[in-house]
């Protein structure tokens, strides 16, 4: 199926937004810096099942023709070896250009709002950089709670992308799968 061009841009606007609200947050403090440099690679990829809005999936679907022959066997591997992100690489993401909206999240991504009685918190690997880093920089420890990470930083940003009009159209368009479920299609 073919992604309707009013829902690419929609998706990509609404990377956009999240790339524009975590550049405020690093230009309200440094501290915010975001994942890199990450020493841990990315292990917040590791065991992960990422939730894939249909839109993205057949972006991504589209991307992987664009990939290079080793990127392409390592992910055939992955995929063998029942890696729950297939795309994961040693030190990178594959799809990084085309990542689904919950990749792009982290490591803001600590709140799943779907509706305003349901906040569930969601931390990146426990020993991510980010965390164990930046935020004990500030506090002189790590995060003791959702609220000690900058919890409503994380759900003004999560809030402002859910609100979005485009946000409304991705979700319309298609179910939410996740990852490994659509890869066994
Ligand atoms: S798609 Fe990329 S960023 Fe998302 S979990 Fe997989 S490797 Fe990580
Ligand atoms: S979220 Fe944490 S573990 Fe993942 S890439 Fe960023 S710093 Fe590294």
């Amino acid at each position: 199926m073919k992604v309707p061009s009013k829902i690419i841009v929609a998706v990509h606007r609404l990377y956009a937004l999240i790339d524009q609200l975590a550049d405020q947050l690093v230009r309200m403090d440094n501290y915010w810096n975001k994942c890199f440099p990450c020493t841990n690679k990315g292990c917040c990829c590791v065991g992960v099942d990422i939730p894939v809005y249909e839109a993205e999936w057949l972006l991504i679907a589209e991307y992987l023709s664009k990939l290079c022959h080793e990127d392409i066997e390592q992910v055939k591997k992955n995929l063998s070896d029942n890696i729950l992100c297939p795309f994961r690489l040693t030190t990178k993401c594959a799809i990084h250009t085309v990542r689904p909206l919950y990749c792009r999240f982290t490591p803001y991504m600590a709140v799943y709002y779907e509706a305003a009685t349901e906040i569930e918190v969601m931390y990146p690997a426990a020993n991510c950089t980010f965390i164990r880093q930046h935020c004990t920089r500030i506090t002189g420890s790590p995060p003791q709670s959702f609220e000690s990470l900058g919890g409503r930083h994380f759900i003004v940003i999560t809030e402002t992308v859910y609100k979005a009009q485009e946000f409304k159209l991705l979700k319309d368009f298609g179910d939410t799968k996740y990852l490994s479920e659509l890869l066994f299609l």
